[in-house]
């Protein structure tokens, strides 16, 4: 079904949006998925973490960051005491590119919609990226070996939101220093949340 962008906009809950995105073919890969992910978590979250893409863990079972990076991403969030029921987890495509490989941007730019509307509904206080692809997205200027683990402001859409760019879990499972990196920015989360309508 050719979903429009004002059925998107008009989608007043995640269901009904996570409705559309089951039935869109905007795009080849509604062709080949298996399943669609939408995306998990609270509706009304503070945090929002958004990653680039399904893998093919994700697309067998629907839901975002369910294999390795997943694991990893679980790890981090129980250090840090926050469980996937507390935030909200989603990727900027909802559907599995085969092979695993990267997002071709046509495919970027059909999904945004879904995504904007994902966060204009839950209102997140912070959106935090995992990794480069789904910063940049956002931010095409922006370096994630430059902003990682700072959190900042930006009007977006007209409103401020609070932003943080952490490195992909997957990229940093098997490289010891970005791991480090990546945990010692995850620990930093707490502290965002806590000043987030004061600072940044
Ligand atoms: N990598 C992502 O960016 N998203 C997932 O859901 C899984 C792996």
């Amino acid at each position: 079904m050719q979903v429009t962008k004002n059925q998107i906009n008009d989608a007043k809950s995640l269901n009904e949006l996570e409705k559309l995105v089951a039935v869109c073919e905007l795009c080849e890969l509604s062709k080949t998925k298996t399943n669609d992910v939408f995306g998990v978590g609270r509706d009304t979250a503070d945090i929002l973490f958004i990653g680039e893409a399904p893998g093919k863990s994700e697309d067998l079972l629907g839901e975002p960051f369910v294999g390795a990076a997943g694991k990893f991403l679980n790890e981090m969030l129980e250090s840090i005491c926050l469980s996937r029921k507390e935030i909200y987890i989603a990727n900027v495509l909802k559907h599995r590119p085969p092979n695993n490989r990267d997002p071709l941007p046509k495919e970027a730019e059909l999904c945004w919609p879904f995504l904007r509307r994902q966060i204009e509904l839950i209102n997140p206080k912070l959106i935090i990226f995992l990794g480069r692809h789904s910063m940049n997205r956002f931010f095409p200027e922006f370096k994630i070996s430059e902003v990682h683990g700072n959190a900042f402001r930006k009007e977006m859409w007209g409103r401020n939101q609070v932003f943080l760019a952490l490195y992909h879990p997957a990229a940093a499972l098997y490289n010891g220093g970005m791991r480090d990196t990546l945990k010692n920015d995850f620990s930093k989360i707490p502290k965002i949340v806590e000043g987030i309508d004061e600072e940044y």
